[in-house]
C-alpha cells in the first residue's frame, strides 16, 4: 500500500485559516471527494475533499489549528485499487466510480440557543445575512429576561410610579390631585400588554425572516448537535455553526424558604400579584431600587437592605447621593453594610434577621424580594459535550468575535460576560451572526452606558471616577448642577448634575455621568463622545438646544474647557 500526504488545497487568497472540525478518524476507510476537515476563514467554511480513496494512517492537523494552502493535514493509505497519484494523469486507468461521499448533513447554518435580546438580534441577523437559522427557546414567547421579565416590564411599571410621585408633588406647583386610586388589575393588564406587543412583534419578525423557531431546551449532544426537549418528545438540530445565548438567572442565596410565594425574585415582583403592607428588598443594586421604588410609590411600605457600605455598588458615590436623598425619604429605611442571616416563613408573614453593626432587630413582611443580582446559565446547558468551555461561575469565555474555545461554537449576552445588559447582548448578537456569515466584526466599543430607572435617573458611561482614580488615570473633569438648567428647575427639580471626564493628555472624552429626571437620555450623547474621542470643545461648542437637559452635557463641557458662562467658576 503507498501512502500519500493530504495537502490543503488552493483555497483563494488566505494566508492562514482555521480547522473548524476533522470529519475523519484514524484507521477510517475515506472515499474520494469524502470531506476530511472544514477549514473556516473570515468569508467562508470550506471543507477538505480527499483526492482519492484509502485509509486514514495518521492526523497531521486537530481543531483550532491554522493552517495554509500545501500545509499536510493527514497521512492516507492509498487503496490498492486507486492509480498511484506520483503517475501523470494521462498514463492513469481510467478511475473507477466515486463511492457516495459522506454529506454534512446539517439542518441549519446556525442554531441559537436562547431568544433574548442576544439571541433573538443574533438569528435576525444571521437570517438577512442569508444564513439558515433555527432559533431554540425554553419559554413559550420569544424576548428573554428583558422583554419578558426584566427591562420592559420593570420600565412599564416605573413610568405608572412616576407618574404618580410626580403628580403627588405638584401640590407644591398648586396643583393638587386626589389619592391616586390604583386598579391592580388593570395595572397588570398593560404591563402585560407592552410585553405581549414585543413580543408578538418578534414572532413577526421572525416568520418574516423565514428563522425556525423551536420551543423547548436545548442542551448541546456533541459539536455539532443541540437536543431539545419540546412538548411533543425529542428533537435534534445539527448545525454547522451555534451561537449560545441563554442567559441568566436571579442569584439564590442558601437557607431562604424559596416554597413560599411571598419571597420572590424579580420576576415574582413583576407579576404584582398584590401591594403588600410591608415589602423588603434584599439588595440595594439596580433592579432592587426599581422594584423597591415602584413598590413604595404603588403603597408598601419598603425596607432597603445591602451588604456593602453603599446603594449601586460600582456606581460613583456622588450620582448616588441625590438618589439617596430621594429614597430616604420615599422609603422606610435603607441599612447598609447588613447581611440577612435568616428569613423564617409564618403565618402571618416573613420574619427577617439581620447581621451587622447597624443590624434592626427581626422584622415581619408581607413580601421580601430577593435582588442580589443574576448569575449566568453557562452551567446548563451541557456545554461540555460539544466541548465549550465554561468558568467556575457559569461565564462563557469568548474571544473579541464572540467565538467559545469551539471555533464554530460563539456565545453572547449575559452568558458570555458582564455587564449584564441587553443593549450589551444586542450588539454582540450581531457581531457573533456576522462574523459567522463571514464579515470582518467584532466587538470593539470603547463604553457600554450603564442607567437606573429610578426617580431621579442615574446613568453612567465610559470611565468612571471611581475607576479613573483605582487605575490612576489622570483626567480632567466638567461638572455642572441641574440646579442651573432651566429645563431642570421648571420641572420642579433642583438636584443632580452632568460630569464628563477628559484624559489630562489628549483632552479627549473617557466618560460621563447624569443624575437627575431622565439622565438616562443623556448617556447618548456621553456615549457618543466617548466613541468618537470628542474633546471638551467637540461638545461645548455643540450647540444644544435650549431649554433641554441635555444642555447640561453641553455645559459640563464648556466649564472643562473654562468657556461657561452660565456660573461663575473661578479661575484654576
Ligand atoms: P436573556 O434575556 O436572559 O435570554 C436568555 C433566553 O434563553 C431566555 O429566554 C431563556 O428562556 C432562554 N434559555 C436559557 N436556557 C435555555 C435552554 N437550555 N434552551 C432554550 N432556551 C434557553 N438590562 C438593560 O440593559 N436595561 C434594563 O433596564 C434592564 N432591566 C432589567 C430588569 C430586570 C428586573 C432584570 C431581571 C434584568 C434587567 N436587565 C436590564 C438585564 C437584561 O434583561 C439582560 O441583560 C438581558 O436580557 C440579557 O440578554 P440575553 O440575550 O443574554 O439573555
Amino acid at each position: 500500500m503507498s501512502q500519500i500526504s493530504i495537502p490543503v488545497p488552493d483555497i483563494g487568497d488566505f494566508a492562514g485559516v482555521q480547522v473548524i472540525e476533522v470529519l475523519v478518524a484514524v484507521g477510517e476507510q475515506v472515499a474520494e471527494n469524502q470531506a476530511l476537515i472544514l477549514l473556516e476563514s473570515e468569508k467562508a467554511t470550506m471543507e477538505v475533499p480527499c483526492p482519492a480513496a484509502g485509509t486514514v494512517f495518521q492526523l497531521l492537523v486537530e481543531v483550532g489549528a491554522t493552517v495554509a494552502e500545501g500545509d499536510a493535514i493527514l497521512l492516507l493509505e492509498l487503496d490498492t485499487s486507486v492509480p498511484d497519484l506520483t503517475i501523470p494523469e494521462s498514463a492513469r486507468p481510467a478511475p473507477a466510480p466515486a463511492e457516495p461521499t459522506r454529506a454534512l448533513d446539517f439542518d441549519c447554518d446556525v442554531a441559537v440557543l436562547g431568544s433574548g435580546p442576544g439571541g433573538y438580534t443574533a438569528a435576525f441577523r444571521a437570517a438577512d445575512l442569508g444564513l439558515k437559522v433555527t432559533l431554540i427557546e425554553r419559554w413559550p414567547s420569544l424576548g428573554g429576561v428583558c422583554l419578558n421579565v426584566g427591562c420592559i416590564p420593570s420600565k412599564a411599571l416605573l413610568h405608572t410610579a412616576h407618574i404618580i410621585d410626580h403628580a403627588a408633588a405638584m401640590e407644591e406647583h398648586g396643583v393638587v390631585f386626589g389619592t391616586p386610586a390604583i386598579e391592580l388589575d388593570k395595572l397588570r393588564l398593560f404591563k402585560n400588554s407592552v410585553v405581549d406587543r414585543l413580543t408578538g412583534g418578534l414572532v413577526q419578525l421572525a416568520k418574516q425572516r423565514k428563522v425556525t423557531v423551536i420551543t423547548g431546551e436545548g442542551r448541546f449532544a456533541d459539536p455539532h448537535t443541540l437536543t431539545i426537549k419540546t412538548a411533543d418528545g425529542e428533537q435534534r438540530v445539527n448545525f454547522r455553526h451555534a451561537i449560545i445565548a441563554a442567559g441568566s438567572e436571579s442569584v439564590r442565596l442558601p437557607g431562604l424558604p424559596y416554597e413560599d410565594e411571598r419571597l420572590m425574585d424579580s420576576t415574582g415582583a413583576l407579576e404584582l400579584s398584590e401591594i403588600p403592607g410591608r415589602m423588603l428588598v434584599i439588595g440595594g443594586g439596580i433592579i432592587g431600587l426599581e422594584m423597591a421604588n415602584v413598590y413604595a410609590v404603588l403603597g408598601s411600605a419598603v425596607d432597603v437592605v445591602e451588604l456593602t457600605p453603599g446603594l449601586l455598588p460600582g456606581c460613583d458615590p456622588d450620582l448616588v447621593k441625590p438618589l439617596q436623598r430621594r429614597l430616604q425619604k420615599r422609603l422606610d429605611n435603607i441599612w447598609l453594610g447588613v447581611k440577612v442571616s435568616a428569613v423564617d416563613a409564618q403565618g402571618e408573614g416573613l420574619k427577617v434577621h439581620f447581621e451587622g453593626a447597624n443590624a434592626p432587630e427581626p422584622r415581619t413582611y408581607g413580601r421580601v424580594l430577593l435582588a442580589v443580582g443574576r448569575t449566568p446559565n453557562g452551567g446548563r446547558i451541557a456545554a461540555d459535550a460539544a466541548g465549550v468551555q465554561v468558568d467556575s461561575r457559569g461565564f462563557i469565555p469568548v474571544d473579541r468575535q464572540m467565538r467559545t474555545n469551539v471555533p464554530h461554537i460563539f456565545a453572547i449576552g449575559d452568558i458570555a460576560g458582564q455587564p449584564m445588559l441587553a443593549h450589551k447582548a444586542t450588539h454582540e448578537g450581531k457581531v457573533a451572526a456576522e462574523v459567522i456569515a463571514g464579515e470582518k466584526s467584532e466587538f470593539d466599543a470603547r463604553c457600554i452606558p450603564s442607567v437606573v430607572y429610578t426617580d431621579p435617573e442615574v446613568g453612567w458611561v465610559g470611565l468612571t471616577e471611581t475607576q479613573a482614580k483605582a487605575d490612576g488615570i489622570a483626567y480632567d473633569k466638567g461638572q455642572f448642577p441641574w440646579a442651573a438648567n432651566g429645563r431642570s428647575l421648571g420641572m420642579g427639580n433642583v438636584d443632580g448634575f452632568t460630569k464628563i471626564l477628559f484624559d489630562k493628555e489628549t483632552g479627549r472624552c473617557l466618560g460621563g455621568a447624569a443624575v437627575g429626571p431622565n439622565a438616562g437620555e443623556l448617556m447618548a450623547e456621553l456615549g457618543l463622545a466617548v466613541e468618537f474621542g470628542a474633546d471638551a470643545h467637540d461638545i461645548g461648542l455643540t450647540i444644544h438646544a435650549h431649554p433641554t437637559l441635555s444642555e447640561s452635557v453641553g455645559m459640563a463641557a464648556e466649564a472643562a474647557a473654562g468657556t461657561l458662562t452660565d456660573l461663575y467658576l473661578p479661575k484654576r
